[in-house]
């Protein structure tokens, strides 16, 4: 879905990026942002991908491309080489673009984007390259910090967003995620993502055409928040305007050992206390993981694949 138009005469947002919530303002032809990104297009593997949602997978995979670094840089998180320790491979928005077209050669449903926010600039003319030969949706995987103003440019390029929703409680946001902005952000970008694809559409195979699946984690110690969250988005969200995707698999990555309290996987209990609010208030329209699905299979191997 392309409406395209050219980015070619944008102004240079690399020289004083504001392009996530942070508003870092770097000069990232000098130095890094908060991001962790210079204006060098660094991508880390570009694959098929079968452990997203089965709407966006189905049989063959998704088609992802992992960026490196993140707005977020959360402490547990589970990519976290790509999103804070940096690995990835430079590439040009030309070699973007094959990967996009090469991904969707070999059967991929759909053009995943994950953590695409801090390169924007040179993503969007890399999907400008190929606009008349995609012919599968573009999906924006993120973690929900996203600013409204950025996600206006993407009207004409994203036909499905996958955001986290990740906390409520700003102390949380800024302990894990140094973001104590978090939801006020979140909150602002997830409605104006539904109101740029509108109601989930599906094709004859179920798969996803276009619509937001917003996908939140239950952390350790942390299902009140969840609730709360849950309840903001059924008093806050259009009725049937939505997938929800309610994740089990925490695994404490990264640092999490240097937080005593989320050190350790979920319990049945704090998983199924969410579910169940979810089920009273109506929000079953999405999925729901095993509790035994807290695997290392979920991270897959970053080793510059398609890159
Ligand atoms: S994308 Fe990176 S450099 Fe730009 S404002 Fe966000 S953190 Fe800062």
């Amino acid at each position: 879905m392309f409406g395209g138009k050219s980015l070619m005469n944008q102004p240079d947002e690399y020289k004083n990026c504001s392009l996530c919530p942070r508003n870092c303002h770097a000069d990232r032809h000098l130095r890094k942002g908060y991001c962790q990104c210079t204006d060098r297009l660094t991508a880390a593997r570009a694959a098929l991908h079968h452990w997203e949602e089965p709407c966006i997978s189905g049989t063959n995979g998704s088609g992802t491309v992992f960026f490196t670094g993140c707005t977020l840089r959360c402490c547990f998180c589970q990519n976290y080489s790509v999103s804070s320790e940096g690995f990835g491979k430079e590439i040009t928005e030309e070699r973007l673009s094959e990967i996009f077209l090469e991904l969707q050669d070999a059967g991929a449903h759909n053009i995943n984007l994950v953590t695409a926010t801090q390169y924007l600039p040179s993503v969007l003319p890399a999907l400008d390259r190929v606009k008349d030969r995609l012919h599968i949706p573009v999906v924006y995987n993120c973690g929900g910090y996203e600013k409204p103003e950025t996600l206006a440019r993407l009207r004409d390029y994203v036909d499905i967003y996958l955001p986290d929703l990740k906390y409520y409680d700003s102390a949380l946001s800024m302990r894990y995620s140094m973001a104590p902005d978090y939801f006020s952000a979140a909150s602002k970008a997830i409605p104006y993502m539904i109101e740029q694809t509108g109601a989930p559409r599906f094709d004859d195979n179920g798969l996803l055409k276009s619509g937001v699946i917003i996908r939140h984690m239950v952390l350790p110690g942390c299902r009140k928040d969840s609730i709360r969250l849950l309840h903001w988005i059924k008093e806050n969200l259009p009725d049937n305007h939505y997938l929800i995707s309610l994740l089990s698999q925490f695994t404490p990555f990264y640092k999490s050992s240097g937080y005593p309290e989320i050190n350790r996987r979920i319990t049945t209990y704090e998983y199924e206390s969410v579910l169940e609010e979810a089920v009273r208030l109506g929000l079953t329209d999405g999925y729901m993981q095993e509790k035994s699905s807290a695997k290392e299979e979920y991270t897959p191997p970053f080793d510059l694949e398609g890159i």
